[in-house]
């Protein structure tokens, strides 16, 4: 059975599922995106991750043509559809087709794609061994440039921060901001333990804000840590006893090795274990 897509209210199988060339999502990158889960047939967090969708189109003055609770029907009728109950979800909502030329006030009708497909997931060896990233030149966008908090379909700065980490050996990347702040790496939030105190970058330092670190910090609070949002430095991060990455695909991820200083032990840490374990239970609760 091909997989179904969702594009406008509709279904197509996959080779079918098509949009016009002269969309601008494609043209310029101007359009907004999403990447949601589901656990058991239950998607995690949808509220909030709807909620940051219509947050980056808001701040693009695009209008997305259809309601959150239909945007979520479209959702669970795609995933049934296609007979997945644990996915990953990707949302997408082009600015549409217009003509050449960059003015959206000639576009017309947004084209809103739902994705529903296997999840990728990073090899177990890396949840046990704890994975080694390095700090990458490509700086996080300047928030006067582009707000890393919109959630946009430019995500060249990403992807060029990806590739020098990839040609590192890495599959994850740290990105500084344009003060020089730890922001996050290329698709994940990070955080760092030193003293029993959990601490990462806050909302402003370039940081796209994600449902997974939100619901870590709620977890993490919930067990009595004390969590603080807080400029960082590479410093903070070498001289960390414990540091993860956590996102929407890769859950809580441990990190042993930055810009090759071993973190802590050189192991996956206490805190780590502990909080990748609370949001493994959360999520499939
Ligand atoms: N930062 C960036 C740049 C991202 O693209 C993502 C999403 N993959 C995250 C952080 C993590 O966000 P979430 O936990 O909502 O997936």
């Amino acid at each position: 059975m091909s997989l179904k897509i969702f594009i406008n209210g509709q279904l197509f199988d996959k080779d079918d599922a098509k949009i016009s060339v002269y969309d601008h999502g494609l043209l310029y990158g101007d359009g907004v995106f999403e990447g949601l889960r589901s656990y058991s047939g239950r998607v995690f967090r949808l509220e909030q991750h709807l909620r940051r969708l219509w947050d980056s189109a808001k701040a693009i003055w695009l209008e997305i043509p259809m309601s959150r609770e239909a945007m979520a029907a479209a959702i669970n009728e795609t995933l049934r559809a296609n007979k997945l109950t644990d996915a990953y979800i990707r949302l997408v909502v082009t600015r549409g087709a217009g003509s050449l030329g960059l003015d959206p006030n000639r576009t017309s009708h947004p084209q809103v794609i739902i994705i529903t497909d296997k999840i990728q997931l990073y090899p177990e060896e890396m949840y046990e061994k704890g994975l080694e990233i390095i700090t990458v030149n490509t700086q996080r966008n300047h928030p006067a440039a582009l707000s890393p908090r919109i959630k946009s379909l430019n995500y060249l700065n990403n992807i060029l921060a990806k590739i020098e980490g990839l040609q590192a050996g890495c599959v994850e990347a740290l990105m500084l901001n344009h003060k020089g702040e730890v922001a996050e790496c290329t698709g994940d939030n990070i955080f760092l333990v030193r003293d029993g105190i959990l601490s990462t970058p806050p909302k402003d330092a370039g940081i796209l804000e994600g449902v997974t670190r939100e619901a870590v910090m709620e977890l993490a609070t919930q067990a009595g840590i004390q969590v603080r949002e807080i400029p960082l430095t590479k410093h903070d991060v070498y001289i960390a006893d414990e540091c993860f990455l956590t996102g929407t695909a890769a859950e809580v991820i441990p990190v042993v090795k930055v810009d090759s200083r071993v973190i802590g032990a050189g192991t996956p840490g206490k805190m780590t274990r502990d909080l990748k374990q609370r949001f493994h239970r959360l999520a499939r609760e």
